[in-house]
């Protein structure tokens, strides 16, 4: 083996910008953490965040929450999700998803993928049919964007309210709009391993005023909803504010303090991503026993990780080509595996969710493979995982 092992850490972010470690300071300083805890006059970081965030995304409202999962279980109450009402979406998503789904005490109905890692449209509208559920939840997961033009044509025609998980998209597009803009609300994470790192942290945005001023309240405004960023006027809470339960999941300035230089430089962070995966897609593409999901020419992604597939590996080939890997240094998610290990998660561990029977997704997971590619990495750094990913996949054929 000729090449040197690989000595990066798969789980080391960058540094937060200077500007938000001083921003950050600030806040300790004057004490006033609370989002709602401002002079008079005074802009809170909260606010601030707000305002910048639903610019950059392109619409009229952005609320700041604690969790990804959080924006998500807001946005299903907002939407109108009752206990025992049934959610449609991805089977091959992470747990906060059918988590915040069983938060509101709905039941998520799991769709199909394609070999492409995205919703199955024609699943869909089976599974629509057969449970009659009105709400998506799509979970954009690992940053793939199903046909959106598609998806949105069906989820008019089925009268389904789409909600987007996009905590792998922020940044992402299809022929030019943001990926978060196609249905009712969009649901962001903030938590270390995605776009903006806050260690903990959530955005929920929109078009509605009605659906945005119900999530405002049930985020924990009390009555203070007037001091938001980017919320919607205040009459729109006439009817709302006196029904809505308030269940706590506000964001604090010190997370948004350390967000808002993120946020001005995402644009920078995406195309560095984006270098990354293609140096490490062009090593893998040349590899023939490896297949990479194909993406539509519509889609705009952002590459903060990368997916393979070893399509019909069987369970001892995967777990040999994980420690091959880890033996070069390369550390690998695989998602076939039937216990949950770390971040990842087979449908069949969620015994909350009915079971329910997902063949083609199941097939798919069976030979997929991850990897996330932190931005500590250099280009030459991927270069060097991409030879080591290629040699170990060349290896499993000559011990086949
Ligand atoms: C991280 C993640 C979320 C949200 O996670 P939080 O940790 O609650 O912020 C939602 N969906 C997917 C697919 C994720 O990976």
């Amino acid at each position: 083996m000729g090449l040197p092992p690989f000595r990066g850490s798969f789980t080391q972010q960058e540094p937060i910008p200077q500007e938000g470690i001083v921003a950050a300071v600030e806040v300790m300083q004057t004490g006033r953490l609370h989002r709602y805890n401002a002079l008079p006059g005074e802009e809170s970081e909260t606010v601030a965040l707000e305002r910048e965030y639903a610019a950059w995304q392109g619409v009229p409202y952005c609320l700041a929450v604690a969790s990804g999962g959080q924006a998500m279980q807001i946005a299903l109450r907002a939407a109108g999700v009752r206990p025992g009402d049934k959610v449609l979406t991805n089977a091959f998503t992470l747990a906060p998803v059918p988590g915040a789904i069983a938060g509101v005490g709905a039941e998520p109905v799991l769709v199909e993928i394609t070999d492409d890692l995205v919703i199955n449209l024609d699943d869909l509208r089976s599974k629509a049919g057969q449970s009659g559920a009105k709400v998506l939840m799509l979970s954009n997961m690992r940053g793939h964007l199903c046909d959106m033009d598609a998806l949105t044509a069906l989820v008019e025609e089925l009268q389904i309210t789409l909600l987007e998980d996009c905590a792998h998209t922020m940044g992402a597009s299809w022929r030019g709009a943001k990926s978060g803009n196609f249905g009712l609300a969009g649901c962001f994470s903030a938590q270390t391993y995605k776009h903006i790192n806050s260690g903990e942290g959530g955005l929920l945005t929109s078009r509605d005023a009605a659906f945005m001023a119900r999530a405002t309240m049930m985020s924990g405004s009390y009555m203070l909803f007037d001091r938001h960023g980017a919320g919607p006027s205040v009459d729109v809470y006439d009817d709302i504010k006196l029904d809505t339960p308030n269940m706590s999941a506000r964001m604090d300035n010190l997370r948004a303090a350390i967000l808002r230089p993120q946020l001005a430089r995402l644009n920078d962070a995406i195309k560095r991503w984006n270098e990354h995966y293609r140096v490490i897609e062009a090593v893998l593409k040349r590899s023939e026993q490896l297949r990479l999901p194909v993406r539509p020419s519509e889609e705009f992604f952002v590459g903060s990780s990368i997916q393979f597939m070893v399509p019909g590996i069987s369970e001892s080939g995967a777990r040999a080509f994980l420690k091959a890997s880890a033996d070069r240094g390369v550390e690998l998610k695989w998602f076939g595996d039937a216990d949950p290990v770390a971040f990842t998660s087979a449908h069949s561990s969620w015994r909350y969710v009915p079971e329910q029977r997902l063949p083609q997704t199941d097939s798919i997971l069976a030979g997929l493979f991850d990897m996330r590619l932190p931005l500590t990495f250099s280009l030459a750094d991927c270069e060097l995982i991409a030879a080591h990913l290629a040699e170990v996949a060349a290896d499993m054929v000559t011990h086949a």
